[in-house]
């Protein structure tokens, strides 16, 4: 998801059904300098927008940016603090003490959430843990104390599943420890450059040499380390361009990245390629590694069986089948949004910050401009 690389900040939304002080420790928890603007009524609520001036150019949003920028700052989340920010709990003391919070998965694999993009970390070999993404630029010291925590030492390698800057915003700081970094080639290619995520109205410059991937690949890559064997799967454009999801075969474990957003609808990043057809075919390809005890770690949500990743590929299958016919008679994406395709999707799936409509627009666009 597009966070921004480098030390790019991170945008926020506020709206008023939230409490007060799980707003704060939000901001607190992200570090991020902000400026409230009041925004007029909203489909009924009325919402005080909080963003931050260098992701949103420091004007004033309408209502079609509202929205967007409601959606980024799903994106943005992780884990259970997306999930209980959405439906606005009380966060608990753990979660909220400036820290990340770190789970043992299996006795080889740890899972880090709170820093953006689910975290996993490999620890196998004498070379130092192998670790999964790498979180946001603003969590980045958090997240290497979290690994020298769980292992005793900083990772010797790095594996990307995408570009966006919530997965590769710590990049920087594990290039500065020497980690290896690998990645699909197209990922060093859109870290290299200047980046427009056009839904989110997200610009990310290009990253410096210390973040960028010195080990890229183009369609698989096996990696046996130690005792563990470790597969890297590139997949046609799906969330991105960039997608890779990784398999840790010994421990059973599957990081899917953003090819995999447990229990809510995914954003999909039609400026870098993605469409739901993509990521239809995606999830197919995860199934077929998958099996009834497979940990599968989604890029955003709690840990995911092969039945999750199945619901999951079923409802984007389905939507796609309902959206393609208004994109094939010529209808704008704003036209599909107004039909609400998706309305009886939305108490199940459009809880979160990716709204319904937001996601119906995301997908008409995406379809539209895969042909
Ligand atoms: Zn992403």
């Amino acid at each position: 998801m597009p966070a921004g690389g480098g030390n790019n900040p991170v945008s926020i939304v506020r709206a008023t059904h939230w409490p007060e002080k799980l707003h704060h420790r939000f901001v607190r928890y992200y570090n991020v300098t902000l400026a409230t603007i009041m925004h007029p009524p909203i489909g009924g609520m009325r919402a005080a927008h909080t963003l931050n001036h260098g992701l949103c150019g420091g004007k004033l949003l309408n209502r079609r940016d509202f929205l967007i920028s409601t959606a980024i700052s799903g994106c943005l989340l992780g884990g259970a603090r997306w999930s209980q920010l959405a439906s606005a709990e009380p966060l608990s003391e753990v979660e909220t003490a400036e820290g990340l919070e770190t789970t043992r998965l299996t006795d080889t694999v740890h899972l880090i959430t709170g820093a953006g993009g689910n975290i996993a970390v490999i620890d196998v070999t004498e070379g130092g843990p192998i670790q999964i993404d790498s979180g946001l630029a603003a969590t980045a010291d958090k997240m290497l104390q979290a690994v020298t925590a769980a292992t005793g030492r900083t990772p010797g390698m790095l594996l990307n599943t995408h570009w966006h800057g919530d997965h590769t915003g710590g990049n920087s700081a594990l290039g500065g420890t020497h980690a290896t970094i690998v990645a699909h080639a197209q990922t060093r290619v859109r870290l290299s450059t200047d980046q427009l995520v056009e839904l989110l109205k997200s610009k990310t410059p290009a990253s410096p040499a210390i973040a960028l991937p010195a080990v890229t690949f183009s369609d698989t890559l096996t990696m046996r380390v130690g005792s563990e064997e470790i597969a890297l799967t590139h997949v046609a454009p799906a969330h991105t361009d960039t997608d890779v999801f990784i398999y840790i075969k010994n421990a059973n474990v599957l990081h899917a990245g953003d090819l995999l957003f447990n229990g809510m609808f995914p954003f999909i990043d039609y400026s870098s390629k993605g469409w739901i057809g993509g990521m239809v075919a995606a999830a197919d390809s995860m199934l077929k590694f998958a099996n009834s005890t497979t940990k599968i770690i989604p890029g955003h949500g709690p840990v995911a069986s092969k039945t999750d990743l199945q619901t999951s590929r079923d409802m984007l299958h389905e939507v796609q089948s309902r959206i393609t016919p208004f994109i094939k008679k010529g209808k704008t994406p704003a036209q599909v949004v107004a039909a609400k395709p998706l309305k009886d999707l939305d108490t199940h799936w459009g809880g979160g910050f990716m709204k319904t409509d937001v996601f119906t627009l995301c997908v008409a666009e995406g379809i539209k401009r895969h042909g």
